[in-house]
C-alpha cells in the first residue's frame, strides 16, 4: 500500500531509543500507530499543519484529540501564556483570571452556576462522579456503551468492548476497558444501550434508589459521532430529574463543536453537570468541573466532598481558556467552521459515491466519525461495530502517507479554525487518491 516516497527513518530511530525508556515507545498507548508499528514523531505544529521529524508536513485532523480547535500555536495562546509567564508562572494561587473564566463559562452552559478547574478530562469526570455521589449520598452510575469518560477505574467500563464479552444488547455487561480495576467496580456501574428508550426506563426505574448518577457524552463523539435520538435525550433529562439522579453531561470531546457551549444547546436541555476538557484551554492541558450551585457546594471548603489540588485552575491553563473563550465567541469562528465542514464533509460522500465504496460520513459541527461499510447512520455501539477496520486503517494510512492526517483508529476526526478552504481541497484530492488506492489493494 505504499507510495514508496514515505520515509519515516527519523522516526523509526528515534522509536528505537523511546523504546528503551518509555512503555512501548509513547506516553499514551493512542500514539503508537499499529499501522506504522510506531508512533510517528513529531517536530513542531503551526496552525492547521504538523510536522514530522522526517521533514512531511500533515494537513492534521486530529488536532490534539480535538484540544487545539484554535489550530496549533494560535497568536491568542501563545500572547496569553507569555502573560503568565510575565506574572511568575503563577502557581497554586486564585486571581481575578479563574473568576472571570468562571464567570464567561457559567454565561455559556445554561444550568451551571459554579465552576472548579482541574487538568484533564479524566480527572474532571472522575471528580464530578464524586461529587454527584457527595450529594446524592448514593454509589451508583449509569453509563452507555461506546462512551468514553477518561482513563477512569470509576466508569472505565465498555467503552469499547468486544461484542463477545459484551453481553445482551439490551442490557449489556460492564466489561473492563483495562486490567487492574478492582472488579468490585463493575458492581456500582451499570451500561446501557445508546438511544434504547425501554431499556434506559427499565434500568432507572429498578435502581433510582441507588444511582447517584447518569454520565454521558451528549454527542458520541467516541464512536464515531452518535448522536441521541429526540425522544431519548428528552426521556434521560425527565427521568434522572424525576428520580434524583445527578445528570452529567461529558463535553470534554463535544463542548465548543457545534457553537459555542454546550452540544445540545438547541435542544434546551441542561444538565446538572457538565464537564469540559480538550478545546476549553485552547490546546493547554485544562479540564472544568461545573454544575447547579446546590451540586457544587458540595465541593470543600462549602460542602464534605473534597476537592483539592496543587495544580487545580493554574493560571498557565486558565490562561488558555480565556484566549480560547474569547476566539470562539468572535462573530464569524463557527460561521467558517461550519463552511469548511459542509465542503469536506459534501466532497468525502461524493467521493466515495463516485467510487462505489460504501462509507458512512458522520460530520457533526467540526468533528466527524468515518465507518466504511455502512450506508445509514448508526444509532448505537453496536451499530459501527458493523464497520470495516481493515479499509479504515488502510484509508487512514494511504492519507497519512500522503500528508493528511487521519489518527490511527481514531473514532473522530476534525479539523481547526486555521483550516483554510484550500486545505479542505487538498485534503479531498488526498482522499481521493487514498480512496482509489484502497480498491486497487481491495481488488487485488
Ligand atoms: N471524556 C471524553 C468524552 C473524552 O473524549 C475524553 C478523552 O478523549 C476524556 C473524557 C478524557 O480526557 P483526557 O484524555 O483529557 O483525560
Amino acid at each position: 500500500m505504499s507510495t514508496g516516497r514515505y520515509d519515516l527513518e527519523n522516526s523509526r530511530a528515534l522509536y528505537k531509543r523511546a523504546r528503551r525508556v518509555l512503555p512501548g515507545g509513547v506516553n499514551a498507548s493512542a500514539r503508537f500507530n499499529p499501522a506504522l508499528q510506531h508512533p510517528l514523531f513529531m517536530e513542531r505544529g503551526e496552525g492547521a499543519y504538523l510536522y514530522d521529524v522526517d521533514g512531511h508536513r500533515y494537513i492534521d485532523y486530529n488536532m490534539s484529540h480535538g484540544a487545539s480547535l484554535l489550530g496549533h500555536g494560535h497568536p491568542a495562546v501563545i500572547a496569553a501564556v507569555r502573560e503568565v509567564l510575565e506574572k511568575g508562572i503563577l502557581c497554586a494561587c486564585e486571581t481575578a483570571i479563574q473568576v472571570e473564566v468562571a464567570e464567561q463559562l457559567i454565561r455559556l452552559f445554561p444550568g451551571s452556576e459554579m465552576v472548579r478547574f482541574t487538568g484533564s478530562g479524566t480527572e474532571a469526570t472522575w471528580h464530578a462522579l464524586r461529587i454527584a455521589r457527595a450529594y446524592t449520598g448514593k454509589w451508583d452510575v449509569v453509563k452507555f456503551e461506546g462512551h468514553y469518560h477518561g482513563v477512569n477505574d470509576t466508569v472505565g467500563f465498555s467503552c469499547r468492548p468486544r461484542l463477545e464479552l459484551a453481553g445482551p444488547p439490551e442490557t449489556p455487561r460492564p466489561v473492563p476497558d483495562s486490567a487492574g480495576i478492582p472488579p468490585e467496580n463493575a458492581e456500582r456501574v451499570t451500561v446501557l444501550p445508546f438511544n434504547d428508550t425501554a431499556a434506559l426506563e427499565c434500568a432507572l426505574r429498578q435502581n433510582a434508589g441507588l444511582i447517584a448518577a447518569l454520565i454521558m457524552e451528549p454527542i458520541n463523539y467516541d464512536a464515531q459521532g452518535l448522536r441521541p435520538t429526540d425522544e431519548f435525550i428528552r426521556m434521560v433529562r425527565a427521568l434522572t430529574h424525576e428520580l434524583g439522579i445527578v445528570l452529567i453531561f461529558d463535553e470534554v470531546l463535544s463542548g465548543f463543536r457545534v457553537g459555542p457551549g454546550a452540544a445540545l444547546a438547541n435542544t434546551g436541555i441542561t444538565p446538572d453537570m457538565t464537564v469540559l476538557g480538550k478545546a476549553v484551554g485552547g490546546g493547554l492541558p485544562l479540564s472544568v468541573v461545573m454544575g447547579s450551585r446546590a451540586i457544587m457546594e458540595t465541593c470543600t471548603p462549602s460542602g464534605p466532598a473534597l476537592q483539592s489540588g496543587t495544580y487545580n485552575a493554574h493560571l498557565l491553563q486558565v490562561i488558555g481558556a480565556r484566549a480560547f473563550l474569547r476566539e470562539a465567541t468572535r462573530p464569524g469562528f463557527y460561521e467558517h467552521l461550519n463552511a469548511l465542514g459542509e465542503r469536506l464533509y459534501a466532497g468525502m460522500r461524493e467521493i466515495f459515491a463516485q467510487r462505489d465504496i460504501v462509507a458512512w460520513v458522520q460530520g457533526i459541527g467540526c468533528r466527524f466519525g468515518l465507518l466504511f461499510g455502512l450506508d445509514a447512520e448508526p444509532r448505537n455501539y453496536r451499530d459501527t461495530m458493523r464497520q470495516d477496520m481493515d479499509k479504515m486503517a488502510a484509508f487512514h494510512l494511504a492519507c497519512l502517507e500522503r500528508g493528511v492526517y487521519l489518527h490511527h483508529f481514531s473514532p473522530h476526526h476534525g479539523y481547526s479554525i486555521a483550516h483554510t478552504m484550500a486545505d479542505i481541497e487538498e485534503t479531498l484530492d488526498v482522499m481521493d487518491q487514498a480512496a482509489k488506492e484502497i480498491l486497487r489493494h481491495w481488488r487485488r
